[in-house]
């Protein structure tokens, strides 16, 4: 058993306190790899931004939940090298038991998400309140989520939306006691948010039930999954290179960043880095076709998604030059 606090990590306290205060939202960022981890360290330090490094259960099944742990916290140890000053939490992202919670904040996770909203409501009360109190019990903060959100995130799927439902909001925040909670106001998971042809056809999010939520839960932090914009530039970059996404569209960048005026605190961003990663990729090999070196693709792919992070965290997050406030 180790602590997070041992390894360098913080919870995400401080850090949700201050981004509603000053109206900003924390990234949420999925690794999987060395140059992910490597991007959002470096993009996050260089930005000065605060930032959740999140892992998933595909994360895990692929890089394995103790080498992830030591990655993340070779990231801490990385910033402090840089000279970076920004607060790093390891965040377990949609957690789907109390056993699988425990084991992470056992091993020095200092967040964990307890993701019930597919269970019916009384079900989800259960198992978060059992996981908020294992967790405060070692100062690690959990989030929770109520309403489903459409599209697929590697084991979380669902084909239908259910809009969070503004009326259970109080209730289940003050009996789970969570620390902060995802709610479905129209992202999805993936590159696919929305079955439109075009650009001008997506819907806007729902920003009543948003405004709605707040109302009743007042100054809680709010995160939105499934908030990648799909980048233009890097679907276009890899269809030109052989690749083939049609019609994929994301969360406008100007709809996520007037959500953080509404109490979004936490905004979750990983297919956007997956975009970048792969159109890089499939551009260097294509115009390199001797090329077998892995770190000659794989370094400039690292490069782009550090300038996507760092002008995510300025642009679309506000959470650029942040980290300071955040003692
Ligand atoms: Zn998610």
């Amino acid at each position: 058993m180790v602590s997070y606090k041992e390894l360098g990590f913080s919870n995400t306290k401080k850090m949700f306190k201050i981004a509603l205060e000053r109206e900003f939202a924390i990234p949420g960022y999925n690794i999987n790899n060395l140059e992910q981890l490597q991007a959002i360290i470096i993009g996050c330090g260089e930005s000065e931004s605060p930032v959740i490094i999140q892992i998933s259960q595909g994360a895990r099944v692929y890089a394995n939940q103790t080498m992830l742990r030591y990655l993340g916290q070779g990231g801490v140890e990385m910033a402090k090298e840089n000279g970076y000053s920004i607060p790093i939490a390891l965040h377990l992202d949609h957690g789907n038991s109390f056993e699988l919670a425990k084991s992470c904040i056992d091993s020095g996770f200092s967040s964990v998400m307890f993701d019930g909203s597919h269970l019916e409501y009384e079900e989800n009360i259960a198992i978060t309140r059992k996981v908020v109190e294992y967790a405060h019990e070692r100062d690690v903060t959990v989030e929770a989520e109520l309403g489903v959100l459409a599209g697929i995130e590697e084991h979380v799927k669902s084909d239908v939306h259910e809009y969070t439902d503004p009326d259970q909001v109080e209730d289940f925040v003050t009996r789970t006691e969570c620390d902060s909670l995802a709610i479905a106001i129209g992202t999805s998971h993936g590159a696919y948010k929305f079955k439109v042809e075009k650009v001008d056809d997506i819907p806007e999010l729902r920003f009543d039930i948003l405004q709605e939520v707040r109302k009743r839960l007042g100054k809680f932090p709010i995160v939105l999954h499934g908030s990648s914009s799909v980048l233009k530039e890097y679907v276009s970059i890899i269809n030109q290179y052989g690749g083939n996404l049609e019609k994929a569209f994301g969360i406008p960048e100007e709809q996520l960043r007037k959500a953080t005026q509404y109490g979004v605190s936490k905004i979750n961003i990983d297919t956007d880095g997956r975009l970048v990663f792969t159109a890089i990729i499939r551009k260097i090999l294509a115009e390199n076709p001797k090329e077998f070196d892995p770190r000659k693709y794989l370094g400039p792919a690292r490069q782009e998604l550090i300038e996507m992070i760092k002008r995510k965290n300025d642009i679309v997050l506000g959470s650029a030059g942040q980290a300071k406030y955040i003692k």
